[in-house]
């Protein structure tokens, strides 16, 4: 083994140079210790390195900043980790048509700074936003408060550059908006988590920055009356960016921040986020209380919403829309001393708790089978890897598990992406 080690170590190092690998790097994943971390500097090394690892069977996990290496199941195997950190080039920024491409590793708060030169951004805030790299955001389609308003990954990838584990290169989608005719492959590998190529280069479309972003922190006596401001809200023709429940998120902030909080936030014209605005105080009797929050507390409530990871356990229920406040509930029963935050429009909840080892799992599948009564899904974002490898983190993904295998075996027949960290253990 330790003859292979050498052999993958040298041929990685001719090819990113040995400045950019480190033998025996001090991370582990899952419990696992990788023997190498290439950092190469360009697709086509990412293409050569991968041909390597699949010529002496070393199973390669592809990474950006390496902040949320341990999401998913548990990997099977790990011998090198291949970090694009190195990749951060904005390659072409077009203005005038709302797209750019971008290299992998670039982070998405760097990208924003040179998008919002020209009053345009990527509007994604997913937990780590900022740090996350764009690659890795797409690999995981992870998307955060302004899901409602603005939607996921998904909704701005129009092209990808792709390196393949045999070390050929593709490319999926392109540069311009309306360019798609056949499959849309783009979508087959957001969302995939690294497991059926690595993301070498990313095109996405852009939108407008608006004149303004404001948010409402509305608190009442009791829970029911901001579950149903909310609703109100969702079902009148405002059309707010994020509508978020929290319970026991508490930044310091000045303006106080209670145990249950209804957050609303607008992002559009002055005119538009005025009206909005006064459509919500006016809707809101006296039993709320309902503050304005400055800039900066804004920004310090949305970065809370997008990082509360002081717990050990971490889940996401997507459940219907009408499904939320009674799955919310549930939730804090089982777990009081839960922290918490409900999209109410977009039906995801994500719970975090701290629970103790041996009843954890059952807890995990109670709370997924109460997910699953209502319609809906639990996904494990957060557990310690014997957790994950117990309860599943997507659970039982049902008749959609043999055709994901033959996915995975046409794109990685040697299973070395990754191997088992996607739905079914794939
Ligand atoms: C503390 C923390 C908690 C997070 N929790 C969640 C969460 O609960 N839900 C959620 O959706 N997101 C979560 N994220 C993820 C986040 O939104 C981004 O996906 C993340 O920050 C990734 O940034 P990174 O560059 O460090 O990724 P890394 O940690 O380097 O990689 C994350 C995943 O993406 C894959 N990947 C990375 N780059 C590529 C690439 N170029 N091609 C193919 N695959 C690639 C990796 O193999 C790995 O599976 C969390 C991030 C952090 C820091």
């Amino acid at each position: 083994m330790r003859e292979e080690h050498t052999e993958i170590a040298r041929s990685i190092q001719s090819i990113v140079g040995p400045d950019h690998v480190t033998e025996d790097p001090p991370l582990t994943i899952g419990g696992l210790s990788p023997k190498l971390l290439a950092r190469p500097a360009s697709a086509e090394e990412v293409a050569a390195c991968l041909k390597v690892c699949s010529q002496l069977d070393a199973a390669v996990i592809p990474a950006g900043r390496m902040s949320w290496l341990e999401c998913g199941n548990p990997l099977k195997r790990a011998d090198v980790v291949l970090s694009l950190d190195r990749m951060c080039r904005v390659i072409d920024y077009s203005p005038a048509d709302l797209t750019a491409t971008v290299e992998a590793g670039l982070p998405l708060n760097d990208f924003n700074e040179v998008t919002m030169k020209e009053r345009q951004w990527l509007p994604l805030d997913p937990p780590g936003f900022k740090s996350a790299s764009l690659g890795a955001i797409a690999a995981c389609n992870s998307s955060g408060a302004l899901r409602l308003g603005f939607g996921t990954p998904r909704d701005y990838v129009i092209g990808l550059k792709l390196a393949h584990i045999d070390g050929t290169e593709s490319k999926s989608g392109g540069r311009v908006v309306k360019n798609v005719a056949g499959y849309d492959l783009n979508k087959l590998y957001v969302g995939s988590y690294g497991t059926l190529a690595v993301i070498t280069e990313l095109t996405f479309k852009l939108r407008p920055l608006a004149e303004r972003s404001s948010t409402l922190m509305i608190t009442s006596r009791y829970r029911g009356p901001l579950f149903l401001l909310a609703r109100k809200v969702l079902a009148s023709e405002l059309q707010p960016a994020s509508v978020v429940l929290t319970r026991r998120l508490s930044p310091a902030l000045a303006t106080e921040w209670p145990d249950d909080a209804l957050l609303m936030r607008f992002i559009d014209s002055e005119a538009a986020v005025e009206h909005q605005l006064k459509w919500v105080r006016e809707s809101a009797d006296e039993s709320y209380k309902t503050t304005h929050l400055t800039e900066t507390e804004a920004d310090a409530v949305w970065s809370k919403v997008a990082d509360f990871d002081q717990h050990a356990i971490r889940v996401r229920f997507s459940v219907p829309l009408s499904a939320v406040p009674g799955e919310f509930e549930k939730a804090f029963l089982a777990h009081l001393e839960c922290v918490a935050c409900a999209d109410i429009g977009a039906g995801i909840i994500r719970v975090a708790f701290d629970a103790d080892e041996l009843h954890v799992v059952a807890q995990i599948k109670k709370l997924r089978a109460n997910a699953a009564a209502a319609g809906g899904t639990l996904v494990i974002e957060k557990a310690p890897a014997e957790v994950r490898l117990e309860a599943e983190v997507w659970g039982d993904v049902g008749s959609t598990a043999p055709l994901m295998r033959s996915l995975k075996e046409k794109f990685d027949p040697q299973s070395l992406l990754s191997p088992g960290k996607f739905v079914a253990g794939i």
